[in-house]
């Protein structure tokens, strides 16, 4: 049995990390300010006797036992991390220096959840590891985006400089269960807008694109990740492929929900990506990993979560 630390363990993914590393039979710890996360998604946990909560901000530093840790720790939807800029930037930095510190002086093994918001608006496509991305230092989603890279920049120095044991995963658009209904993601967003019979809000055209991964596909990779030997310090994609326009991710939603919500078009928010697409190679090779749930399936058991939590 191991003893994991889940910073952000109440949020979205968070919450199924935790469920699954204690069903793996690991006593599990979670650290979350309740900021995005919520109780309602780890109360089915709470008789675990193996699973703790502790109510803390990352930005402060804390000091704890444990033998890995995965710091999931920030809000992860543009709405959530402009709310107030600096504070990501702050949880981003400070939290991951405390993280980083704590992982350091403990000898655990730690894991970044890093994003694919590293790469900003891409101008390669699909997006390898190896690309440095293109994003504007400035913009509205700079404090998330920049937050992130300079958290992979502390994570390499902190391996290379003091020999902390790091895994970084960018994680590329993530849904399911437990999403919050109004973050303002597009999946969520859709499939709430769906099932109220309200409009289907495209932001642009709906050209652009973007690669959905289920979030079991994405437990299972940084799982995996984790289990790799000392030596993979590099990041890693975690992500699914298949790559689907916004207007078409409305079109299945509408499809099968069976509503009759309309679309209508608003106009894009500055800096928005117009296109994303995992190379997942580097994965494939190293985790023997690739996603296995499609986007009709994820949907469907998504859409079921909604109606349940929605009272539809
Ligand atoms: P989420 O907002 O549901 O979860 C984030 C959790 O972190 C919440 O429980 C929140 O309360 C907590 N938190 C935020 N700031 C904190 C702080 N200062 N101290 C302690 N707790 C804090 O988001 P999510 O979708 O579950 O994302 C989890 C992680 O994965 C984030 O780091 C995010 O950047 C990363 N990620 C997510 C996606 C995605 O598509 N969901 C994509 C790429 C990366
Ligand atoms: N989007 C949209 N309608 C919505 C919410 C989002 O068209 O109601 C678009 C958004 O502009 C972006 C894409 O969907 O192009 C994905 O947005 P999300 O916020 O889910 O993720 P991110 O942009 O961070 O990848």
């Amino acid at each position: 049995m191991k003893r994991i630390l889940i910073t952000g363990g109440a949020g979205f993914i968070g919450s199924h990390l935790c469920e699954r590393l204690l069903n793996e039979g690991n006593e599990v710890i979670s650290v979350d300010n309740y900021f995005t996360g919520a109780k309602s998604n780890i109360v089915h946990l709470l008789d675990n006797p193996y699973f703790e909560l502790i109510r803390h901000d990352v930005t402060m530093p804390f000091f704890i036992e444990v033998d890995e840790i995965y710091n999931m720790a920030c809000p992860a939807s543009p709405i959530h991390y402009q709310y107030n800029a600096i504070k990501t930037i702050k949880t981003s930095v400070m939290g991951v220096i405390n993280i980083l510190g704590l992982a350091k002086r403990i000898k655990a093994k730690i894991l970044q959840a890093s994003t694919s918001e590293v790469y900003g608006d891409p101008k390669i496509h699909p997006q390898p590891e190896t690309y440095w991305g293109n994003v504007n230092p400035i913009g509205p989603r700079s404090c998330y985006d920049e937050g992130k890279r300079c958290a992979e920049s502390l994570f390499v120095n902190y391996n290379e400089q003091n020999n902390v044991r790091i895994k970084i995963a960018r994680i590329f658009n993530t849904y399911g269960p437990r999403m919050h209904p109004n973050d303002g993601r597009v999946v969520s967003n859709f499939i709430v807008q769906a099932l109220n019979g309200k409009d289907i809000t495209i932001y642009g055209d709906g050209s652009q694109t973007r690669s959905f991964q289920y979030v079991d596909d994405l437990v299972n990779g940084v799982i995996k990740l984790m289990e790799t030997p000392d030596s993979i310090t590099w990041p890693i994609n975690i992500g699914n492929p298949d790559e689907f326009s916004i207007k078409e991710l409305a079109d299945k939603v509408i499809e099968i929900t069976g509503s009759k919500s309309k679309i209508t078009f608003e106009p894009l928010p500055a800096d928005d990506p117009t296109q994303r697409k995992p190379d997942i190679s580097k994965a494939k090779e190293i985790l023997k990993w690739e996603p296995k749930i499609k986007l009709e399936e994820g949907l469907l058991k998504t859409i079921e979560y909604f109606k349940k939590t929605l009272s539809l």
